[in-house]
């Protein structure tokens, strides 16, 4: 909703592109945990206080309908990292580690010679689990918060912000590394739970007859996203001044949060939209500014894309596509897009090693405006017409379009054909973690 600029009902850049680059361009990934859109101002959120976000949608193009492919930290980056679903790429729950024999981001942009360095700032992205270090020359995990009071699990966003700072302003200072292009993942955690209440950012308290049940926790909610933004802005600040060169900006988030919708509060354990859907903006030189893309896209589109802006050439066998045209066929046909939902504890030691693959509780395949989504434990299968039920507050038996083959059978048939890895490095999570994550309810 960019107010005045124009919206587009195609998927691709292509047309939007402007003349090659001089120089190579660097590439910089922020990402907040846990961010719903419509907790974002230029989504529509009347009482958030987004500036940051919100000025990078207005130098770049928004994408209206962005989509994760599970609510779970480690599988959804994994998913950003490779452009394959979680059962493909490996990592379905968090601590679980992804293939090895996949080619991740930073290890293709490493290998087209860029220096890659991430900042990182929850505990199931550590490079022990789900691995994603691979290709990176700096991967900064350094911890120094509790979440919920137990072990040293993330650090807030000021601290994410300072450190990648710093690291650029040393690295501004060496002729050598700073003439390479750079990669740089910057990833916030606040928005997660436990919901703080951030000083100096939270909304306006909403009257009295409008406090619905759980009005406290969507306010400080909020107050985290508004908090979250701020350092976002200082951090977009040091990028400009320390990074300089052409420079295309993703931000993202890695999956939403239920607020009570569907008798859920959290992400991961089902499908619907709220967990789903993701404020997602790119911007960079031939690239337009304060365009918004209504097309559907996910997170499986992103290492195509970014390969494609970048002129780096993509692995084969990607599941998502990208959104720069090379004049295929197949690019303009409607592609379903898929989500899991699964259990909330994590994959670990023996258990992992031995355990066949289990279904998820989920899963759903969305195309042309219906929905279908499968629920494993109840043996259930229900729709939702998405053109009058955005909310996906009325299931349907049946499905509200007619597809050639039908949209169940497209569902099944697509979880039929996933590869279904099962992992099998070991895990190095020491006795603490694991008392940890216990307390936690990570793990079973
Ligand atoms: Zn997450």
């Amino acid at each position: 909703m960019i107010a005045g600029g124009p919206a587009l009902r195609t998927a691709f850049l292509g047309a939007l592109l402007g003349a090659p680059l001089a120089a190579e361009p660097h590439l910089v990934l922020l990402s907040v945990d846990t961010l719903r859109a419509d907790a974002v101002g230029v989504y529509g959120a009347d009482d958030a206080r987004t500036p940051a976000i919100d000025a990078l949608a207005a130098a770049g193009i928004l994408f209206g309908d962005a989509q994760t492919t599970i609510g779970k930290t480690g599988p959804a980056f994994a998913s950003i990292f490779t452009s394959l679903y979680p059962p493909t790429h490996g990592a379905r729950r968090n601590a679980q580690r992804m293939r090895t024999d996949i080619p991740v981001l930073a290890e293709i942009l490493s290998e087209a010679g860029y220096e890659a360095a991430a900042f990182i700032s929850n505990w199931t992205l550590r490079a022990d689990l789900v691995g994603l270090d691979r290709g990176f020359d700096h991967y900064d995990e350094e911890f120094n918060q509790a979440r919920h009071a137990v072990g040293v699990m993330e650090r807030h966003a000021d601290d994410v912000a300072r450190a990648a700072e710093r690291w650029l302003s040393r690295r501004a200072a060496e002729p050598d590394r700073s003439g390479r292009p750079l990669f740089l993942w910057v990833h916030f955690s606040d928005p997660h739970g436990p919901y703080l209440e951030r000083r100096g950012f939270t909304p306006a308290l909403p009257p009295k007859e409008e406090r619905s049940a759980g009005w406290q926790r969507r306010w400080r909610y909020q107050s985290e996203v508004n908090y979250v933004d701020h350092w976002l802005g200082r951090l977009s600040e040091a990028i400009g001044e320390l990074l300089p060169g052409p420079r295309f900006t993703l931000f993202l988030s890695d999956h939403g949060e239920s607020m009570g919708e569907h008798n859920y509060w959290g992400h991961g354990k089902n499908v619907h939209w709220p967990n789903a859907r993701i404020p997602m903006v790119l911007s960079g030189p031939g690239l337009p500014a304060g365009v918004e893309i209504q097309a559907p896209v996910g997170v499986i589109d992103v290492l195509p894309t970014v390969l494609a802006l970048l002129g780096i050439q993509p692995p084969p066998d990607l599941e998502g596509r990208s959104l720069v045209p090379t004049g295929g066929k197949a690019e303009a046909a409607p592609r379903p897009r898929f989500v899991i939902g699964d259990r909330h504890s994590a994959l670990l030691g023996k258990a992992r090693r031995s355990a066949p693959y289990v279904n998820p509780l989920q899963i759903s395949m969305e195309l042309d405006g219906a929905k279908v989504l499968h629920d494993f434990s109840k043996r259930q299968t229900v729709y939702f017409d998405l053109t009058v039920d955005p909310r996906e507050e009325n299931p349907l038996s049946r499905p509200p379009v007619e597809l050639v083959p039908p949209l169940g059978r497209r569902l099944v048939n697509w979880y039929r054909a996933l590869p279904k890895y099962e992992a099998r490095s070991s895990t190095v999570l020491s006795e603490e973690d694991v008392k940890q994550l216990k307390s936690l309810g990570y793990i079973d």
